[in-house]
């Protein structure tokens, strides 16, 4: 179970800023958030059931709450050695005013993948906020004109994905997202959704990989299929939901994670139908018993009872929205069209891929 005792920097955050860390256990995040975000998500998390935003949050990671912190912890190592309160801090931010120290405590969406593969996309053609200086939007401006995100609506950020034998993810910094054309969005999703050309099944008896094919990234066809009709799927419920929200969403983004895990991609697939689940309901275990009218009874044995901890299965893939940094929620306003534009966009995309991907199987 998680603890905040003490946190650690997050090892999977492909984009933004630094200072995402993760509880013990990697099932919770700490992020620096400033108030118009912490306000996101306490309004989404108070939305009554009848109300549209209430459907936001199957969308969003799980918010747990704020937590206020004096500042980081320089060295996590000095908790073993010193207690908490010795440790030593350095601020959150060089530029955030001390009162401004507040985490969210979300849900980590890579939480039980084996290997995630992430991919952060910025969603949306307005990259700047009505509050921003006259520099700032006329710069941001600029910024979507120069990228994919103007006309598209999205911007590849940075990724991660696994070749299936090292246990090193593959990172794509976001300097490759900011720099392509939309011609060449195809590619960048390619390169996020790689085939593996290695032999699946997996032999009984892998063969050495030798060094050079440590980078041949991916999932099996047949694996890689389903991820994207999953997601394709995802995406256009999403885009529903997201077009009777009024919004205006600057600078957030679409979180997709995948299983790189041939093995357990292959057991996601098997025990859900691509939706998070954290136990296995299917296998509930029974036991045999004869009673005293000699009939034979099947009694399921509480899960307490069962001694060895599962480990948490996650989905076969999965798709959030994420930093609300600069997210307005506005009656009257609409949705937001830059960001149902990049939703229409990566639904585009991913169809794409999943033709070419059929055309192998
Ligand atoms: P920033 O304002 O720095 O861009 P983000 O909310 O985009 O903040 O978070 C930065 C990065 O941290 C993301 O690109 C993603 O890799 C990771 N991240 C943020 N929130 C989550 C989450 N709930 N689960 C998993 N990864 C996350
Ligand atoms: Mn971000």
């Amino acid at each position: 179970s998680p603890t905040l005792a003490a946190t650690y920097p997050f090892a999977a955050q492909v984009g933004g800023h630094a200072g995402v860390q993760a509880t013990e256990d990697n099932s919770l995040l700490l992020k620096p958030a400033l108030p118009r975000e912490i306000d996101f998500y306490q309004r989404i998390t108070a939305a009554s059931d009848s109300d549209e935003l209430s459907k936001l949050r199957n969308w969003i990671p799980k918010f747990l709450g704020v937590l206020k912190l004096e500042g980081q912890l320089k060295d996590s190592s000095a908790v073993e050695n010193g207690g908490v309160g010795n440790v030593e801090v350095v601020p959150v931010h060089g530029n955030m005013a001390p009162e401004d120290k507040e985490h969210l405590v979300l849900e980590n969406i890579a939480y039980g993948f084996v290997k995630p593969c992430i991919l952060d996309v910025k969603l949306g053609t307005v990259l700047y906020d009505n509050g921003a200086s006259p520099e700032k939007q006329a710069r941001m401006i600029k910024a979507a004109q120069n990228t994919t995100s103007g006309e598209t609506g999205v911007r590849l950020t940075g990724f991660q994905v696994y070749s299936n034998d090292s246990p090193k993810p593959i990172l794509t910094p976001k300097s490759y997202g900011k720099s392509i054309k939309k011609e060449q969005l195809p590619d960048g999703i390619e390169l996020f959704f790689p085939v593996s050309s290695a032999p699946y099944p997996t032999p009984p008896n892998p063969i050495e990989t030798p060094e050079s094919d440590v980078s041949n990234p991916g999932l099996p066809p047949i694996l890689l299929h389903c991820v994207l009709t999953t997601l394709q799927t995802d995406l256009e419920e999403l885009k529903a939901i997201m077009s009777n929200i009024e919004m205006r969403m600057v600078g957030g983004s679409a979180l997709i994670v995948y299983e790189g895990d041939w093995e357990r991609a292959s057991k996601a697939l098997s025990t859900s139908s691509g939706t998070a689940t954290t136990e296995e309901d299917e296998d509930d275990e029974v036991e045999v018993e004869i009673d005293e009218n000699g009939q034979i009874v099947l009694e399921s044995i509480p899960d307490e009872a069962i001694e060895e901890e599962e480990e948490p299965q996650a989905p076969l893939c999965s798709l959030s929205l994420i930093d609300f940094a600069h997210t307005r929620l506005i009656d009257g306003a609409g949705p937001d069209e830059g960001v149902l534009k990049g939703i229409q966009t990566m639904i585009d995309l991913i169809r794409q891929r999943k033709d070419k991907i059929t055309a192998m199987l």
